[in-house]
């Protein structure tokens, strides 16, 4: 059988960061047979989902990827709620609301899919997507379909299981409590505006935070005391209500990107000898980019 994809698929217009470049063919299953199918023919293929935490390269990314926005079934019955890896977080927390659930206020205010926050291990305003998971249906290349119990999945700050044994995430299944829609709703409207005044919208193009925080240091007080809040490199700076973001101010590159993260960090490490680790994940087939990324993460 032969898959649909796109060739030289231009994927700037899909990341929240608008920026990159050309893929060499994307592919875009939208049911779990035709994604398995697809992850046993090409076994390393990237997965990527509503690319809100991932920096593409602006030459591109010379192969394969999946594009997860087509699996986007939801099911919901009593209190357990069954998404596919598609599904936009967004849109999952309003569902859930009217259905009088609670777990996924804090979903509302950013853009991941559940894929991408399952392998993230997203979190906000005091809840995980993690503490309300029963299993996740996983592809484990090389061997195929796993169902994984949420002690199996290795939950830890901005990471799981996924990244340590690049397992891709095929569905996830919740179980919710009871709770009054419009008492829900109070909450997601104190999170969205919370973001309104603490993070930059989407109106100016960005990743969310571009590095953890290291235990005991937010990243964004370490890098403001080392000034980072007046630098920019090529069309991109860092925001200047808080010194984690960097933004998009036009047609920014991703070098411009790596430029800007590489000169954060030697502040932060001449300064405290603090390592700062991206939060961030990059996909891209330029040799001094990769160098670059090869080293943020030393
Ligand atoms: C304005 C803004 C605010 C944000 N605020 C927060 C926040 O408060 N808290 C927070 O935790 N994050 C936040 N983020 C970051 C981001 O939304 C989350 O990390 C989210 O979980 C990423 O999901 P995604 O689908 O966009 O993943 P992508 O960016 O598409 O991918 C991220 C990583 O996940 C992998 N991945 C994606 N789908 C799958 C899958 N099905 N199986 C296996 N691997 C997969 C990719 O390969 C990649 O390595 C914010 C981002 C923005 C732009």
């Amino acid at each position: 059988m032969t898959e649909y994809f796109e060739k030289d698929f231009d994927i700037k217009n899909y990341t929240t960061f608008k920026i990159g470049g050309k893929i060499s063919e994307a592919y875009f299953p939208d049911n779990i047979d035709e994604f398995v199918r697809l992850l046993q023919k090409y076994p390393n293929i990237p997965v990527l989902g509503n690319l809100s935490n991932i920096l593409i390269s602006s030459s591109g990314y010379d192969g394969k990827v999946i594009l997860t926005h087509k699996m986007n079934n939801i099911s919901i019955d009593g209190t357990t709620v069954i998404a596919d890896c598609g599904v936009k977080g967004p849109k999952l927390s309003q569902q859930v609301c009217a259905a009088n659930l609670s777990g996924f206020e804090f979903m509302i205010g950013f853009p991941g899919s559940v894929g991408g926050e399952v392998y993230m291990n997203a979190s906000a305003h005091g809840q995980c997507i993690s503490d309300n998971i029963r299993t996740v249906t996983c592809y484990r290349r090389g061997h195929g379909v796993v169902k994984y119990s949420k002690d199996d999945m290795g939950f830890d700050y901005r990471t799981s299981r996924c990244q340590k044994d690049n397992l891709v995430v095929l569905q996830a299944k919740f179980e919710l409590q009871t709770k009054d829609s419009e008492e829900i709703k109070k909450q997601m409207d104190e999170n969205l505006k919370f973001r309104k005044d603490h993070q930059p919208s989407l109106v100016l193009p960005n990743c969310g935070s571009i590095f953890k925080n290291p235990i005991g240091n937010p990243a964004g007080r370490l890098l403001e005391s080392v000034g980072a809040k007046q630098l920019n490199a090529g069309e991109v700076r860092v925001w200047r209500n808080h010194s984690n973001f960097i933004v998009n101010t036009g047609n920014g590159t991703s070098m411009d990107v790596l430029s800007l993260m590489y000169e954060l960090r030697e502040r932060v490490k001449d300064t405290y000898n603090i390592a700062l680790e991206p939060e961030i994940k990059y996909l891209g087939s330029n040799k001094e980019e990769l160098k670059i990324w090869q080293k943020l993460n030393q």
